[in-house]
């Protein structure tokens, strides 16, 4: 065993103590551990030096989030809301890839109830004007703007009264969390897509709807016809593509593998192919144009080196095209 994969293994049986911390918390030793360091907010306390080295350890991997690959325990853990009842408003990452208490921090310092679950928030109204919202003085125009980002984010959700709230481990979704799985993610070559894909989705500067959508996507929480089939939602006979290709609809069908719907990808794709060598097309004729009218001499070498370029990628006729033109001129 090499000192990676020794070390991935380290970090897989680590990573099991934080996995258990959150769905065994039952058992004795999570007490034990409850006593030692303390808990709040249904969250064992870090211990800062008092902690022995196993548990700094364990603390470590449950606490980093993001950055390169190391966040990977709190990136392929996810908190899925049924009720909404034993999950904790501003502090669990239930909703975005973050909890609402990092992602809102200006929110969550003059929130006056710190530690409402997301049943109470959505019974007392989280929309607009809605009786969850109580501040501890008045926002701010900027501060309602963050406010209005959040109630978008929560327009999105919808809890299911009937069903628990649950940890998922994202990896393996119905088993959950596996030492095994986690020592061949760490040691792999290719470091997980999850954790690839949240930096690439809550992006500045991608609109937060689109984030949104995508996240739903790569969760496969959008009302596709077989997600809303196996809420009940909709007849479980009725599962089949929208586009009437009579297979089942869900969101890999939809989007990728669907003979109608999947084909407009490469439409969008050679689209912006396209475009982009427009673009290019336009900012050499551009700069040409500008190193000629600088130049002005035929036989000067940047013009030969200029014009060779131009017939390179413009072709025969757009070249006479333009030397006609330029003559005219
Ligand atoms: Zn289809």
């Amino acid at each position: 065993m090499g000192v990676r994969q020794l070390k991935g293994f380290n970090e897989a049986l680590l990573g099991k103590w934080c996995w258990r911390m959150l769905v065994d918390r039952d058992e004795l030793w999570y007490r034990v551990l409850a006593v030692r360091y303390g808990e709040e907010d249904g969250r064992l306390e870090d211990g800062a030096r008092s902690g022995s080295t196993w548990w700094t350890e364990v603390v470590k991997i449950r606490d980093v989030i993001g950055g390169g690959g190391n966040g990977w325990f709190s990136e392929s853990v996810v908190r899925r809301v049924g009720d909404g009842e034993a999950t904790l408003f501003w502090h669990d990452r239930w909703c975005g890839d973050v909890a609402l208490r990092e992602r809102f921090s200006k929110l969550f310092d003059l929130a006056l109830n710190k530690s409402i679950t997301v049943k109470d928030m959505f019974l007392h109204g989280w929309g607009e004007g809605g009786g969850g919202w109580q501040w501890r003085g008045r926002l701010w125009v900027w501060e309602e703007d963050l406010l209005a980002e959040c109630m978008l984010l929560l327009s999105d959700v919808s809890l299911q009264p009937l069903s628990y709230d649950v940890w998922q481990w994202l990896l393996d979704p119905s088993g959950g969390y596996s030492v095994r799985g986690v020592y061949v993610m760490l040691t792999s070559q290719e470091n997980p897509q999850v954790l690839q894909n949240t930096k690439l989705i809550w992006h500045k500067q991608i609109p937060l709807n689109v984030s949104i959508f995508a996240w739903r996507l790569l969760r496969d929480h959008l009302p596709t016809k077989s997600n809303l089939a196996s809420r009940g939602v909709i007849d479980t006979e009725a599962y089949q593509c929208v586009s009437s290709c009579a297979q089942v609809e869900d969101a890999r069908h939809l989007f990728l593998l669907c003979p109608c719907l999947g084909s407009l990808w490469p439409l969008v794709r050679s689209w912006m192919v396209s475009m982009v060598l427009t673009m290019l097309k336009f900012l050499i004729t551009l700069f040409s144009l500008l190193i000629i009218q600088v130049v002005r001499n035929p036989g000067d070498p940047f013009f030969s080196l200029y014009g060779f370029l131009q017939f390179g990628c413009y072709g025969i006729k757009e070249m006479l095209d333009y030397l006609n033109r330029n003559n005219a001129l």
